[in-house]
């Protein structure tokens, strides 16, 4: 019998690169709802000294994810409270019009799928990705194209005129690929929008100061972005960030809308993959 392993320690920084990754923040989890043994009561936070990007000490072993994903399958489901959550996407989408009317909308992890039942509304061709058949079969049931998809490994054709993903990149394991994915599935000019909580917000300070941040003890978070982070890894994935906003779904989220680059983008090395 092998000892139970949780988590695959990151060797370097996967923004950067860098080797020199200090410890920074250490919580208690126990009391998160996806929390289950023999999974750690508590959970480590780094900080890279070259960048400054704040990650977890490690990523999740096969083992340990099948028992994170199984305390969370609950989840959202499609259509949940959506006469509500369509006034908070019709939002998100008119932040998008200006650089995109029409063509494909593909949100990756689309949960409740609020963002693309609204995106329909407003003319653009609906595409949903989740990881949950669950959701994907809810979704077709309401006659709008979804697949199990992961983004990474995936080819549109023809290719996206918006791709959205809404408190994604911060789940992922190494954000890079998963940008360069949606680079290579955007057409020229398209639209990117992401969410994620922004640790350089001063409400995440003060949630710091009072003592009650949510998001040190959230086991499915491997990344804590800033806005300066965030749009610095955007521009090396050839993406430009055009507008900053604060996101109207969870705690101290900023929204990001950046348009993708007409050249092929400075695509940096995939940590992922030796060198
Ligand atoms: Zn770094």
């Amino acid at each position: 019998m092998t000892e139970f392993r949780e988590l695959i320690p990151y060797e370097s920084c996967p923004l950067c690169g860098g080797s020199r990754i200090e410890p920074t923040v250490r919580a208690d989890c126990s009391a998160h709802p996806a929390f289950a043994e023999p999974l750690s009561r508590t959970m480590e936070w780094m900080r890279c000294a070259d960048c400054g990007h704040v990650l977890r000490n490690g990523f999740y072993t096969p083992e340990a994810f099948e028992i994170l994903f199984r305390s969370s399958l609950a989840g959202q489901r499609v259509g949940e409270d959506y006469e509500r959550q369509r006034n908070i996407a019709a939002a998100m989408i008119e932040r998008i019009l200006p650089l995109r009317k029409t063509g494909i909308w593909l949100d990756v992890g689309f949960g409740n799928a609020s963002l693309l039942l609204t995106a329909a509304e407003f003319g653009f061709a609906p595409v949903g990705f989740d990881l949950r058949q669950r959701n994907v079969d809810a979704l077709r049931a309401l006659g709008i194209q979804a697949l199990k998809a992961d983004i990474t490994e995936a080819t549109l054709n023809p290719k996206a005129s918006v791709i959205s993903m809404c408190d994604v990149l911060e789940h992922t394991r190494f954000p890079i690929p998963v940008l360069q994915a949606a680079h290579r599935n955007l057409l020229p000019g398209g639209a990117l929008l992401l969410s994620m909580p922004n640790l350089d917000s001063p409400l995440w300070k003060m949630l710091d100061r009072d003592g009650i941040n949510p998001y040190w003890s959230e086991m499915e978070h491997f990344h804590n972005f800033s806005r300066a982070s965030i749009h610095r890894l955007l521009e090396s994935c050839g993406f430009s960030p055009v507008r900053y906003g604060i996101s109207e779904r969870y705690r101290a989220c900023m929204e990001i809308v950046a348009s993708r680059g007409t050249n092929g983008g400075g695509v940096p090395r995939d940590p992922e993959k030796p060198a």
